[in-house]
């Protein structure tokens, strides 16, 4: 994304103006990923820079701000290089802000998050860009109360890059490309994904904190163009039970400068094999990726349905496309880390993921592997979906969870995932978590009664 240039507030104003923007729309993200704020009339866009705009912070998901005392206010605190006027919404500006509490940096802000964990590659004189992929659905709600593809006519038997169903999202399809492109994201291609209903929409690459931003602009942007043409945008990872679900892959790569750290060619690791994808440091990444699979999982896929995702199984195409086994190989898209030359894609993140998140922790486990020097194993060439369980425990090659209780043990376990997060947001999100879990839990579903009732 260009920065919009604002070297003092004056400058921003006058631009925004000139934009025809009367409003700002300061946006934070909270610990579930969702897009909070409010609006401020331009005419106070210095206060939005120099202090923040004020919230009740025990009203935010994720602070565990106390009610009173100077902790009980979280303020947003525009970050100037993000300002950019909404085509969607003519008047406004989107501004993100970070937390701060007490005029501090507030520990818990998932961008203060990734802010820290960039901080910590920085140290190394060391960068990360990151290309985001969010795949998800457009759904409507049925006469019945149920859920259902938007497009009742999208009904192929293998969907992917299915041109029947999607010139008949042209219009939403074609806004949102028009709107990403106006707030200077780089829009590559947009697709039909493998179910109905389901597609995806790819942007370029930045650095890690500026693509997390344009994630949160693509949700706004998607979901206020959807509910307009009368649609629900849906990143629930996995609606439908036999249909694959939305990931929200993370092409990954680490640069000093212009050189990239993950290229197997790079002069910083002259013992590279000129047949590897990836340069010795970037397998110690990865490696410490994989370590920490378990933990990681609890950010990545945070949700009691994303682990209807992460499981080997048919869809209706035949494939999920989704990871459950903690394996790494070039360009093979069924192992959780899929390298390809300089870079890897992390495939297991949902649609559900907070991208600050699951960026900051992905960080401190690849650094984790980066300092203890970790092997990642041979890359898997095989076809991970059609593995046995016993062959892949021959091959020593574990399953990720299977709930997102037994991810949130494995993130209760791990004091370098928990790290990332800061002890505060880890207990809160520990908290958070296992209460949505215990309610999944103790819910009876129409499954049981239909299996159970008269069963016995
Ligand atoms: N939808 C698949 C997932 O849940 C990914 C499909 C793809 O590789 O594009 O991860
Ligand atoms: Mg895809």
């Amino acid at each position: 994304m260009t920065a919009m240039p604002a070297k003092t507030p004056q400058t921003l104003s006058q631009r925004l103006e000139a934009a025809d923007v009367h409003t700002l729309l300061v946006q934070f993200t909270d610990v579930h990923g969702c897009a909070k704020g409010k609006l401020v009339p331009l005419a106070h866009l210095e206060d939005v820079l120099r202090l923040g705009a004020g919230f009740a912070g025990p009203s935010i998901w994720g602070t565990a701000l106390p009610r009173t005392g100077p902790r009980a206010e979280y303020y947003a605190r525009g970050d100037a290089t993000t300002a950019r006027p909404l085509p969607w919404m003519p008047g406004l500006a989107r501004i993100v802000g970070d937390g701060f509490v007490d005029g501090r940096p507030f520990e818990s802000c998932p961008r203060q998050v990734l802010r820290r964990a960039l901080a910590r590659l920085a140290e190394r004189g060391w960068t990360m860009r990151i290309g985001i992929e969010p795949e998800f659905f457009l759904l409507r709600r049925t006469e019945g109360g149920g859920w259902a593809p938007a497009d009742a006519q999208d009904r192929l038997d293998k969907p992917s890059y299915d041109l029947q169903s999607l010139p008949r999202q042209l219009g939403f399809l074609q806004a949102l490309q028009q709107s990403l492109t106006a707030c200077g994201l780089d829009v590559l291609q947009i697709d039909h994904e493998d179910a109905h209903g389901q597609y995806e929409v790819n942007f370029a690459h930045d650095e890690a904190l500026a693509s997390c931003d344009h994630l949160m602009l693509f949700k706004l942007a998607a979901q206020g163009l959807a509910e307009a043409r009368g649609m629900v945008f849906s990143m629930m990872p996995k609606p439908f039970a036999d249909q694959p679900g939305s990931g929200l892959h993370f092409h990954v790569s680490l640069w000093q400068g212009e050189r990239c750290l993950f290229a197997p060619e790079s002069d910083l690791d002259p013992a590279a094999d000129s047949g590897a994808t990836l340069s010795p440091l970037g397998r110690h990444f990865i490696a410490g990726v994989l370590a920490h699979a378990p933990a990681l999982c609890a950010l990545a896929a945070p949700t009691v349905n994303s682990y209807k995702r992460l499981t080997v199984g048919k869809s209706l195409s035949g494939t999920s496309w989704a990871p459950a086994v903690v394996a790494h190989g070039p360009n093979n898209r069924t192992a959780t880390v899929r390298t390809l030359p300089g870079r890897f894609e992390w495939r297991l993140p949902d649609a559900s993921a907070n991208p600050y998140l699951a960026a900051a922790t992905l960080i401190a486990a690849g650094l984790d592997g980066v300092d203890r020097g970790l092997d990642p194993g041979p890359d898997c060439h095989d076809d991970l979906f059609e593995q046995s369980p016993a062959r892949l425990r021959a091959l020593g090659l574990p399953q990720l969870p299977q709930s997102l209780a037994q991810a949130l043990a494995a993130l209760h376990a791990d004091e370098v995932v928990r790290g990332a997060l800061g002890e505060p947001l880890a207990a809160e999100f520990i908290r958070l978590k296992s209460a949505e879990w215990t309610a999944y839990a103790r819910h009876v579903s129409a499954w049981e009664l239909d299996r159970y009732a008269a069963a016995f």
